[in-house]
């Protein structure tokens, strides 16, 4: 149900794997409603999916326009005039058993070592605009990186759906009306569509975005609302045209009553400002995302609006909800296709087998719930872990009464720069780090293993490893010029990005 992003991306996943066991497969779409239209930036895992699907990364990257992403920088998050990027990778190199922050940890607690930044060689390339892949040896500075993409959401659903129908899932266009209800189990038995047509089957995945048709509006399964913590609830998305070098990464830049995307693609940039209703007027949160844009406008503003939170079911009866429909956390870590991701893997994992098991039902909901709760965790530190009190919308936040699970890792990362650590959820603790640091959490202890090196010993690691950094750093090409060998549209003046 549904051929958006999330609608192709689970179609080409199970028609990958379960295709040769003589599965039937039908989407249905509805070009009259369209889809969302956002959706550009994404986190390192989907490599992994376009891997698991056979896909060859220069022509995903030419059909799609997509760039190469090494994190996202956060601008005016701590205080005004702030910045820093959260980077896809560790910092420097870990001593022995030691995480590498403990000892920049050190070395700052005791007279300075600089920004954490130098020490990461996906920030300093990014910082320059360049961009390779991650070499071989996992103990070099320069492979211990993950990257991204930033593609355009709508050729991306278009390849996918291409991949797709060739494996043999049956597209149907048209909107649906209506669902029948198994009068026994409760079960949905088919749905109805507005030429007439119906359409039964065992098990039905709705995509169907925030309408949340069958998990929803037939099911009524219910849904937790996150607003007293992640309270933006609206946004208003606008492309415009590329200006300067085609930078690898996502801007997130902090606003008065919310915060600005900025997404370079190869032929253009996708900008949206997300922001709190209660603390701007739509018109003036329009005005602040067009008169901030880099170059022209390439089409009008669109306006979207959300309620940030998860469905209280992942799965309800024969309905697995997967996207929009699953719940919606604002996208200023670039998560939502992530969590497409994980509730399509999950569910090819638990994927019933003849009838359909309620142990795996629960496991289904357990996993995406924690993936969800450990996400709006992790947005919500941005929000917190901040000096900005400048406006009605920062000091709300001031005073806020943290959900436990977040209140732990602060305090834990407080005491002694520890990140407390999990089995499921997506951000490792790197990700933390990055955030709490950037944002100004400076912890006021360290590893006490970390007192074994004395200073001038901690110093030398420390100054080697910014050095090699920055010469690894230097080496790599810029990302237009990588681009050009692997995945440039031909559409795309690359050469006129090349320049710093
Ligand atoms: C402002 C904003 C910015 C975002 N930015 C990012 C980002 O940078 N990175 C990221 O990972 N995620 C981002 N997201 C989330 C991302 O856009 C979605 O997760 C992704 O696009 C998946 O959407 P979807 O497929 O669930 O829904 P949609 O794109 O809305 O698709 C729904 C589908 O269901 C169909 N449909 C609905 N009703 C019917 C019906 N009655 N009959 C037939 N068909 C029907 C529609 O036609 C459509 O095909 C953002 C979201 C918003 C709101």
């Amino acid at each position: 149900m549904g051929g958006g992003t999330a609608g192709w991306m689970t179609a080409a996943a199970l028609s990958n794997k379960f295709k040769a066991l003589g599965f039937d497969l039908t989407l249905i779409e509805s070009d009259q409603i369209g889809t969302v239209g956002v959706g550009e930036a994404t986190l390192p895992h989907i490599r992994y999916f376009n891997q698991a699907l056979g896909i060859d990364e220069p022509e995903f990257m030419k059909l799609t326009e997509a760039t190469f992403k090494l994190g996202i920088e956060f601008r005016n998050w701590g205080k005004v005039g702030d910045h820093y990027i959260h980077p896809f990778g560790d910092y420097g190199l870990p001593a022995d058993d030691l995480d590498f922050h403990q000892l920049w940890l050190k070395q700052h607690q005791n007279g300075g070592a600089g920004r954490l930044s130098d020490y990461s060689y996906p920030i300093i390339a990014a910082e320059q605009g360049r961009f390779r892949l991650p070499g071989e040896n996992p103990n070099e500075i320069g492979s211990n990186f993950g990257y991204a993409y930033q593609f355009d959401a709508g050729l991306y659903a278009k390849f996918l759906r291409r991949y797709s129908e060739h494996r043999g899932v049956k597209r149907i266009e048209g909107r649906i009306v209506d669902t029948t209800l198994d009068a026994e189990t409760g079960d949905i038995e088919c749905v109805k569509l507005d030429d007439g047509q119906t359409v039964d089957a065992d098990l039905f995945i709705d995509c169907s975005g925030f309408r949340g048709l069958l998990i929803e509006k037939t099911l009524k399964t219910g849904y937790d609302d996150w607003s007293e913590w992640l309270p933006c609830n609206r946004a208003v998305a606008v492309p415009c045209e590329s200006r300067g070098p085609l930078l690898p990464y996502t801007r997130a830049t902090a606003r008065t009553a919310g915060w600005q995307w900025r997404i370079p693609l190869q032929h253009r940039t996708g900008n949206g400002h997300v922001y709190w209703s209660d603390h701007i007027s739509d018109d003036e949160a329009t005005h602040q995302l067009m008169s901030s844009l880099e170059g022209p406008a390439l089409a009008e503003p669109k306006q979207l609006f959300f309620k940030t939170g998860r469905r209280k079911k992942f799965w309800n009866r024969n309905v697995v909800s997967i996207g929009l429909s699953a719940g919606f956390l604002e996208p200023l870590e670039s998560t939502s296709i992530h969590l497409i991701q994980e509730g399509i893997t999950t569910l090819i994992e638990l994927f019933p087998h003849r009838s359909i098991n309620t142990l795996d039902v629960e496991e289904y909901n357990e996993r995406m719930g924690l993936n969800f709760e450990r996400v709006r965790d992790f947005l919500l530190l941005h929000y917190v872990a901040t000096q900005r009190e400048d406006s009605s919308m920062w000091r709300h936040f001031r005073d806020l009464k943290l959900p436990d699970s977040l209140q732990e890792k602060i305090d834990a990362w407080m005491h002694r720069g520890y990140v407390i650590k999990y089995e499921f959820g997506v951000f490792l603790p790197p990700s933390w780090v990055a955030v709490m640091l950037g944002q100004n959490l400076q912890p006021r202890g360290h590893d006490p293993r970390i007192d074994r090196f004395d200073m001038r010993e901690l110093r030398q690691k420390l100054d080697t490893i910014r050095d090699e950094t920055a010469l690894q750093a230097s080496r790599t090409p810029m990302q237009a010029d990588f681009l050009k060998q692997h995945g440039g549209a031909s559409s795309t003046p690359l050469a006129t990005a090349t320049q710093t």
